[in-house]
């Protein structure tokens, strides 16, 4: 069965007025998404919806951690997930189609699938910069096994490498001596 079709709400025998849904994100959902950049993650999605007779309103908030990759030494990273945001949900006259804000939907279609909503959602509740904090003394918590193996190179120690790489020599020769030279 696929995973994410769980994510959806089955609208149609539903009556007018107030709904209430929760759907649990765990590590399986994020592996579901191809290339996605959080590896895992855990999350509480509730979305309070009001039908109408020509639309359905949604209040969707999503509260839990996911877990990225640290841009600095690429251990992994969690991060809390809070989201608050709003979703109207149309009946169109072809297929799903939706711009973020509004959803539109099939009039044949039973179910309003919210997977790649809340996807999104949770993707654009992370901050851009995803580095590990530093501790009560100005110091990286970063892996610093993982940051002696993928050493940021100085510019200095960039140049180097370009001039050794216009004379013929590999640049990874010069990054061998930038290691062992440590
Ligand atoms: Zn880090």
């Amino acid at each position: 069965m696929d995973v994410l079709k769980k994510y959806s709400i089955a609208h149609k025998g539903l009556g007018m007025g107030a709904h209430r849904f929760e759907f649990e994100v765990d590590d399986r959902f994020f592996e579901a998404f191809e290339g996605s950049e959080i590896r895992k993650g855990s999350a509480k999605a509730t979305v309070e919806m009001d039908k109408q007779s020509d639309r359905l309103s949604l209040r969707i908030g999503i509260r839990g951690e996911a877990t990225v990759e640290c841009d600095r030494c690429l251990d992994e990273l969690t991060l809390p997930v809070e989201y608050d945001g709003t979703l109207c949900v149309r009946y169109g006259q072809t297929e799903n189609e939706s711009d973020g804000e509004v959803m539109w939907i099939g009039p044949g279609e039973t179910e309003i699938p919210l997977a790649q909503y809340i996807y999104e959602s949770i993707c654009l509740s992370l901050p851009c910069q995803r580095v590990h904090p530093d501790d009560e003394h100005g110091r990286s918590t970063c892996d610093p096994d993982m940051l002696g193996r993928f050493r940021i190179v100085s510019e200095e120690e960039f140049d180097g490498m370009a001039a050794s790489a216009e004379r013929g020599a590999s640049p990874w020769d010069k990054l061998k001596e930038i290691k062992t030279g440590e």
